[in-house]
């Protein structure tokens, strides 16, 4: 259990990538799929709800802003005043002006007409007149239009009296008491101020809008809507779904245009033979849910680095932990013969390449075999327990002392010269000795033998621990309670 630090290293750090990695896959995971659930619910609501209510608000909203001028010329178109004007022969046109004048300032409409079909004339409410010329492409509206079936038919086209505007001209049906057919009134409104009109629809809603005719045309666009083309059947993207948006009342699609998804509501306008188009960009929609679960990527990444920290820290606390349990005696809480090995391996070499010397000592209990037998083990441990306590106090807090066995200890003194062993050694006896860990019931004392060495160049742990173990044998022979050197360092010391 006690590895080198760098393999310590290794583990910690791939502990804490698992770790890491098995977080971040389930973190990225679970908002991954909870992002794809909410976009693809709010791509239903924004299809099945949102837009089919903003063009359902809009077609409402139409029913005033372009409805009301078809009511308006179905009343023109209905009014007897007018037949009987155009019945009389069109005679005095002033009240005919007057009477196109107020329809056009009562209604806030942009012009107001009426072609007479026995004179060919078109009368307009600013009281020009001129004629309606059969062969003229720019006329051939009104010979279309007389022969319809319906009663009226809403026309984009420039309006050659006002300054060639595009206008949207509600062409009603003039019929004679007879039902036969004189002529076509209407009122026109100018596609400028419609565009208006849609311009502040898209503000409204946040979408863009537009009204496309039976064929496809565009006839007007909020300003910002971005579909491209004129013709919704030819128009980049949506030219795959423009058939089936003409062919439905109502209805929503999706398509793809410049590499955006656009969600698409339409319905049809069947006053007008029209379709209003709103649509939107999904990623706008997107953009918040979008932010959403950023933020929540960012505040779970630092959820989990903080996680990552604290899990490593805790890892290197219980590490630590482990690995002095598993160098530790645990009777006496002195290092263990496996501490004391590691370190003598390092003094070793260190005295090898002559960077430091070291004493070492061994002592061993005299006779300890008696006092277990006279006390009991409890006792005994209790013994051997205070002995190292008496041997720590006695020694400096750089030297190592260690359980070797049973009831014998090594110690490893750093920086110590050759002539202070025998003192370091003797020391740890006599402070053993005087100790009041004398047997009780003998008043004997407890001792020990003790043997000593230096280090050397040339040793191992080996040849170390020989020498001060012969050291020791040697104190025990000379009748124990005793110091004894190695024989090299008993030659220095006498
Ligand atoms: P000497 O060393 O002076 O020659 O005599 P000794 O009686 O101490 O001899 P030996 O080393 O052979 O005996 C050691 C005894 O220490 C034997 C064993 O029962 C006892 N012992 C070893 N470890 C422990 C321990 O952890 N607790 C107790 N209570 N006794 C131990
Ligand atoms: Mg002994
Ligand atoms: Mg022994």
């Amino acid at each position: 259990m006690n590895f080198p630090r760098w393999s310590r290293l290794t583990i910690r750090m791939r502990l804490t990538v698992v770790i890491g990695f098995i977080l971040v896959l389930f973190f990225l995971t679970t908002n991954l799929i909870s992002f794809r659930v909410s976009t693809s619910a709010l791509r239903h609501t924004i299809l099945e709800n949102e837009l089919p209510l903003t063009s359902s608000n809009i077609y409402s909203e139409i029913q005033t802003d372009l409805l009301r001028p078809i009511l308006v010329s179905s009343l023109m178109a209905n009014d007897t005043f007018l037949k009987d004007w155009m019945l009389d022969g069109e005679k005095n046109q002033d009240s005919l002006t007057r009477y196109l004048n107020q329809i056009k300032n009562r209604y806030g409409s942009f012009t107001s007409y009426l072609i007479s079909a026995r004179t060919l004339t078109y009368y307009h409410f600013t009281g020009i007149t001129r004629p309606i010329i059969p062969a003229d492409p720019a006329d051939a509206w009104f010979f279309r239009d007389g022969k319809m079936s319906t009663p009226y038919e809403v026309n984009v086209d420039i309006n050659q009296e006002q300054k060639d505007e595009l206008t949207i001209f509600i062409n009603y049906k003039v019929l004679d008491y007879q039902g036969n057919f004189i002529g076509i009134t209407g009122i026109g409104l100018n596609l400028k101020s419609v565009s208006d009109v849609m311009t502040r629809y898209q503000q409204k809603y946040q979408r863009d809008v537009y009204f496309v005719d039976s064929k496809g045309n565009i006839i007007v666009r909020s300003s910002g809507a971005d579909v491209k083309g004129d013709n919704i059947l030819t128009a980049p993207g949506i030219s795959v779904i423009g058939k089936r948006v003409l062919a439905t009342n109502e209805g929503y699609f999706e398509y793809k245009r410049d590499g955006e998804h656009m969600l698409l509501t339409t319905k049809a306008i069947p006053d007008l033979g029209w379709h209003v188009i709103v649509e939107q960009r999904e990623s706008d929609a997107f953009r918040s849910l979008w932010r959403g679960f950023l933020t929540n990527i960012a505040v779970g990444l630092i959820g989990i680095t903080l996680t990552i920290v604290v899990v490593s820290y805790a890892v290197n606390i219980y590490q630590h932990r482990l690995e002095q349990l598993t160098i530790t005696d645990r009777l006496t809480g002195v290092g263990n013969r496996q501490k004391f090995e590691q370190a003598l391996e390092k003094a070793v070499s260190h005295v090898g390449r002559a960077e430091r010397s070291y004493g070492l000592v061994m002592f061993d209990l005299d006779r300890f075999k008696d006092i277990n037998d006279q006390l009991g083990h409890l006792k005994g441990d209790d013994a051997i327990r205070r002995v190292a306590q008496a041997a720590l106090g006695v020694l400096r807090s750089a030297s190592m002392l260690c359980r070797w066995g049973g009831e014998e200890f090594s110690v490893l003194i750093p920086d110590c010269k050759p002539e202070d062993i025998a003192e370091i050694a003797e020391r740890l006896r006599a402070t053993i000795e005087v100790e009041p860990l004398f047997v009780p019931d003998t008043g004997q004392r407890i001792t020990v033998s003790v043997g000593a060495t230096m280090l050397v160049r040339g040793d191992t742990a080996q040849t170390a621990v020989h020498r001060v173990d012969a050291a020791l044998y040697r104190a025990k022979l000379a009748g124990r309670n005793c110091v004894r050197l190695d024989e090299g360092n008993e030659a220095a010391a006498i």
